[in-house]
C-alpha cells in the first residue's frame, strides 16, 4: 500500500475456491498482481463509497479480471459501471465469503461498510469501515458528507459491534489521529502507549486494532468521557451535553486541527 493518501486496498480471498473480492482498489494493477501472486482470482470489486481514491483502480481490475463492481444502490449514479447496487442487510457472497452490507452514510450519503460475522471468520468478526471509522477517529464530512448522519451511523451501526471485532479502515491516519485524540484527552494512557508503539511504523506495518481497543482511545467512541467533555467546554462554552453535541464538536475541532 504505497500511495500518497495512505489508502488501504484490501483483497479478501476464499481459500477454498481461490476467488477474491477487491475492496476500494486505488492501485488496480497492484491489486491484480497481489491476487496473482497468491493464486487468487478477483471476481468482485466492492467500493465503500464514490470518492476517487476508493474507485480509481476499478478499470484496471476489471480489464485484467472481468470482475463485477458492487456499491451501494445510491452510488450507482456516481461510480461508473457498477453492476450490482446493494442496500443495508444485503449479503455479498463469493465462495465461502459472506460480507454483510451496513449502510453508514455520513462521510458521503452513499457510504457502506462491510461486516464479516464471527461464524464466517473463525469466531472473530471483522469490519471494513471505509472512510467512516478510522483508527482513533471518525471520517470527515467535508466532501459531500453530513455530520449528523455520521453520528447516526456511529450510534446505530458501529457502537453495537462487539469488542473483539477487527477493524480494517480505508486509510492509515492512525499516528495523526492519536495525536489529535491526545489534544482532547491528554491523560489517556492507551492513546499515549499506542502513539509511542506505532511511531516508527510505515503504513503497511500498522497493527490491526479491535473495536474494544478503539473504545479505549478513539474520542468519537468516548462521548461520555468526562475529561473530553470538560475540555470541549473550554472551546464551546455553550455546548449541550448530548452525545450528538459532543460528537459534532469533536468533528469540528478535528476539521480545524
Ligand atoms: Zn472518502
Amino acid at each position: 500500500m504505497h500511495n500518497p493518501l495512505g489508502n488501504f486496498n484490501y483483497l479478501i480471498g476464499c481459500e477454498k475456491t481461490r476467488q477474491a473480492i477487491a475492496v476500494d482498489p486505488l492501485d488496480g494493477e497492484a491489486m491484480v498482481s497481489l491476487a496473482r501472486e497468491h493464486n487468487y482470482d478477483i471476481k468482485l470489486i466492492v467500493n465503500t463509497h464514490e470518492h476517487h481514491d476508493h474507485i480509481e483502480g476499478n478499470p484496471a481490475v476489471v480489464e485484467a479480471t472481468g470482475a463485477d463492481i458492487i456499491a451501494h444502490k445510491n452510488a450507482m449514479a456516481s461510480i461508473p459501471n457498477v453492476s450490482r447496487g446493494v442496500s443495508a442487510g444485503d449479503v455479498i457472497e463469493l465462495g465461502m465469503l459472506r460480507l454483510n452490507v451496513l449502510f453508514t452514510p455520513g462521510h458521503t450519503p452513499v457510504h457502506l461498510c462491510l461486516l464479516v460475522n464471527a461464524e464466517d471468520n473463525d469466531g472473530v468478526p471483522a469490519l471494513f469501515s471505509g472512510d467512516t471509522l478510522f483508527n482513533a477517529c471518525a471520517g470527515n464530512c467535508r466532501n459531500g458528507g453530513d455530520v449528523d448522519q455520521m453520528y447516526d451511523s456511529f450510534v446505530s451501526q458501529l457502537q453495537p459491534l462487539p469488542d473483539e471485532t477487527l477493524l480494517y479502515p480505508g486509510h492509515d491516519y492512525m499516528k495523526n489521529n492519536l495525536a489529535f485524540a491526545l489534544t482532547r484527552e491528554p491523560d489517556n494512557q492507551d492513546a499515549k502507549q499506542w502513539k509511542q508503539s506505532v511511531s516508527s511504523f510505515d503504513h503497511d506495518e500498522m497493527p490491526v486494532m479491535t473495536m474494544g481497543q478503539e473504545r479505549s482511545y478513539n474520542p468519537f467512541l468516548r462521548l461520555h468521557n468526562r475529561d473530553i467533555i470538560t475540555k470541549l467546554k473550554e472551546d464551546f462554552p455553550h455546548l449541550g451535553l448530548s452525545d450528538r453535541d459532543v460528537f459534532k464538536a469533536l468533528r469540528k475541532l478535528r476539521d480545524e486541527w
